[in-house]
Order: C-alpha cells, then structure tokens, then sequence
C-alpha cells in the first residue's frame, strides 16, 4: 500500500507529539508508534523537566549544563536550550500539564549537579503527566493521524533526499511518502540487559542511520544512572529510584552504613563512585536511605517510588532502598544541526535519538525531557516554513520480504555491533547485551 502525506513522524514520546503539534494544522501529519501511544521512555521519566528561572538564571542554568557534559558540549546548543527553556514550560502549562504548584507558583526541586532548584515536576511521575497531556491534545488535532502498532523498518530515499519511510503494521507493508520525516524514536536501553529504558527501544533510528550513512556523533556517550532498584535474577527494565530523591536529601550508604559520596555530583561521577563501594565491600548493591525524613512527606512526594519498591518488599519509609547503577540514557544519536536536521535532506531527527550536542559527555538530569520539548519545536517551526518549496514525491522503493522478527534481529545486531566498537571501555555487567 502507497501513502501521501506531508510530514511522517516515527515516534510517539515527548519529541514526537510536541514535534506534530507544533506544525501547522494545514498539514497533513501521520504520527507512527511500533506500539501503543504511552509505551514510551517519556512515560517513565519520574524527576522533571528543568528551566531556567529566570533570566539571570540563563548562564548558570547553562554552566551547570556545559559542566556536567565534562565541557564536551556545543554551547550553541545548550545556549538555545537554556534560552528556550521558559516559554516551552509556559507552552506545556497551556497544553494541560499539571505541574505541583503551591499558591499558585510553581514548584522546583533540585537534582545532582544543578546549582540551584531549577526542576519543575508532576510529584514523582513527570513523564506520565507531560505524555497524557501530549496525547489529549493530539487526539484533537484533524490534521494528525496516528498509526500504532505500526513498525517504522527503512527510509526510502532518492540520492541523499529522504521521500519517504518503509512501514509494517499488521504483517502489511506501508510505503509512506512525505515531504519531510522526523526520527523520533527514542534511546537504545532495549539492547542492554541492564537498563531502565522501555524493552521496545532498540535504536531502530540508529540502525536506519548506520544503514544509509547519516552521519552519526558520540555513540560512546551512555549513561549509566547510579541508582536502579537492585533485584537479583531480573530480566525486566529496572525501576529507577529517581535523581530527585538525592536532591531532596536521599543519602547514599555502603553495605556498612557508612557514607562514601557527595550525592549530589554529576551521575557519571556518583555512578562510578557507586561501583568502586561495591567493589571494595564484594556487595552488589549499596543502599539509598531516605528513612529519616517524614513518612507522609515521602508517600506524598515520592509516591511513585514508595508503591513500586513495597510491590518489590521494600518499604521506603522504614527499610533501606538497595540500588546499582543501571544504563539509562544516550547522550549520542544522529547528528542534528540546531532545526534538527540531519545529514540527509528532507529528514530529521528529535529527542533522545538524535544528538543536538546539548549533553556533551554526560546529560544533567532533567535535561532530557526539555531538550526534546525545545528541539522538537525549532523543528516543527523549521518545516512550517520550509515545507511549501518541497516537492511531493513517489520514488522507487523495495518489497520487505523478510519477517518483522527478523529485521527487528538485523537492526539490533547492528546497534549493538556499532557500540560495542565504539564502547570498548566498557567491561562490566551494564554492557550485557539482550
Ligand atoms: C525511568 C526513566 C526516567 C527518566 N526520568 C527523566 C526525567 O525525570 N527527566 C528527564 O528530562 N528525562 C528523564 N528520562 C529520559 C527521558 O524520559 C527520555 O530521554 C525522553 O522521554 C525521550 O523522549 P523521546 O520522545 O525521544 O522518546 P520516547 O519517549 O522513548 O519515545 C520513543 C518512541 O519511538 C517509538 N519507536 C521506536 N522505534 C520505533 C520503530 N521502529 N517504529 C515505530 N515507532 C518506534 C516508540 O514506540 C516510542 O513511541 C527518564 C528516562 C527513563 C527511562
């Protein structure tokens, strides 16, 4: 089956709705999901979204972004995201985010590495409210179709223009063509046995971009969150205990009880710090303690957390938290200009897969959710404008004959090939491949 649209987004998260609703509604949109709309690592993100306060806050907000990316940075990028930042808060507000407020103001808390409380949050579950929110509003708009279900596979390209995108939805093969495609398809924690990332996500943008030759930048930039809830013989993602308790005072303790770091460092540092005290005591955990605050101040605050760790047996009011480090987020991608563009014209890519260079080495936490909400925007506005000079067009393309089964292997093994060559560094356990 052939398909006309406009504009093709792969990739229902943050990047990908916020991308479609800020298009023009004079185009024709189709938004595609290998799965159901919410299945997302948005969903999951607990601890916020940041913002720069105010304008005095822009260079320090940008500082602490530059300095926990080990200064591997493009402060181009993290200038527009830090500058960016408050009217995309204010834009998300207007959607119907409900974001904790007291007496009307907003709320900020505070996460490793920002000097200041910077963070604005739905209590400990910011991800969900910012995707329901999204997706309330996206069911609204007439001029978007949203496919799930559907299983992005390969670009259909003439030279080094993107026309289109390869589909499967129901063992049938789509062929869309649009003017413009956006890559929205989120991070690669799906390949690591060890990860909090959402099982589906396997870098499928990647593999795609491996496969053509779009240019791609830092793939060695992974990071590994310090702390997941520890379970012994678990195949599932792992239950991130969020940044957000440490900013609110969590404190981290050895098998001894005793403290060994300063919780609220850059997560590469806490991180490492983390292996070298399970090392020295032979424990594969250590703890994060928050039983010394309020009972009602963490079942209301962190009330996320509280109900998933006694699902697990662990009461958080009373019992140590036992946690490990676990991969997280991937700071590299496909290379994208400040608009979003790729290598390839007529295609773009926004969110956790593409690579804006606003994280440099490591990402400052909460950082994530924004970057996808400012970059998806400059991408929107970008095709907004540039979309009337583009021709529509049906080229040629090819018949899938393989099983969805098998090409999701093929990709995989071709992401998983990329960063383990890239990744050569990386000797432990978090670097077990699914
Ligand atoms: C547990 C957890 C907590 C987090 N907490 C925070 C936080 O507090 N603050 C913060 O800033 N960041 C946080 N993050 C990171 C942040 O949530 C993500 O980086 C961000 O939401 C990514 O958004 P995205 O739109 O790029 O991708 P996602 O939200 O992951 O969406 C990816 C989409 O792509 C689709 N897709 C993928 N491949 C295909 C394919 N082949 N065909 C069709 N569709 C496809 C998926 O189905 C999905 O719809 C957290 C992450 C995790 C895992």
């Amino acid at each position: 089956m052939n398909k006309i649209v406009d504009v093709l987004i792969i990739g229902s998260g943050v990047s990908g709705i916020y991308c479609s609703l800020n298009l023009k509604e004079s185009l024709n949109v189709m938004l595609v999901t290998k799965s159901k709309l919410e299945n997302t690592n948005t969903y999951l993100a607990q601890g916020g979204i940041s913002t720069a306060r105010n304008k005095e806050d822009i260079p320090v907000f940008i500082e602490d972004t530059l300095k926990a990316g080990q200064y591997k940075n493009k402060l181009e990028a993290v200038t527009v995201l830090a500058k960016e930042s408050r009217d995309n808060i204010e834009k998300l507000l207007a959607i119907g985010v409900n974001f904790d407020k007291s007496s009307n103001e907003l709320n900020y808390t505070r996460e490793g590495a920002h000097s200041i409380n910077r963070i604005v949050h739905t209590k400990d579950n910011t991800g969900e409210s910012i995707q329901l929110a999204l997706e309330k509003e996206l069911k609204q708009r007439k001029n978007i179709s949203i496919y799930e279900d559907t299983y992005f596979v390969d670009i259909i390209k003439e030279e080094n223009k993107c026309i289109g995108a390869v589909l499967i939805k129901d063992e049938e093969q789509i062929n869309v063509y649009a003017k413009a495609v956006v890559l929205a398809t989120g991070g690669i924690g799906g390949v690591f046995r060890n990860s909090t990332n959402q099982r589906i996500l396997n870098g499928d943008g990647i593999a795609v971009a491996l496969k053509h030759k779009i240019k791609l930048k830092d793939l060695n930039y992974i990071q590994i969150h310090p702390t997941a809830f520890y379970e012994e013989n678990n195949d599932e993602k792992r239950l991130l205990i969020s940044e957000a308790v440490r900013g609110e005072g969590g404190k981290l303790l050895d098998i001894n009880g005793e403290r060994f770091i300063d919780e609220l460092l850059p997560r590469d540092v806490v991180s490492k710090a983390i292996f070298k005290q399970m090392d020295k005591t032979n424990s594969p955990f250590v703890y994060l303690d928050v039983t010394f605050m309020e009972k009602d101040y963490i079942i209301n605050r962190f009330p996320f957390i509280y109900k998933e760790c006694l699902k697990r047996g662990t009461d958080i009011t009373e019992d140590y938290i036992k946690i490990s480090p676990a991969q997280h987020y991937f700071m590299g991608g496909i290379e994208v200009d400040l608009d979003s563009k790729t290598s390839m014209e007529n295609l773009y890519a926004v969110g956790e897969i593409s690579c804006t260079g606003v994280h440099g080495a490591n990402r400052l936490a909460s950082n994530s959710l924004l970057e996808g909400v400012v970059f998806s925007k400059r991408c929107a506005r970008f095709i907004n404008e540039n979309i009337d000079d583009i021709e529509s067009k049906i080229g040629p393309t090819y018949e899938v004959k393989d099983t969805l089964q098998n090409l999701i292997k093929i990709n995989k093994n071709l992401v998983i090939k990329e960063i383990k060559e890239q990744c050569e560094e990386f000797e432990d356990e978090l670097f077990d491949y699914r």
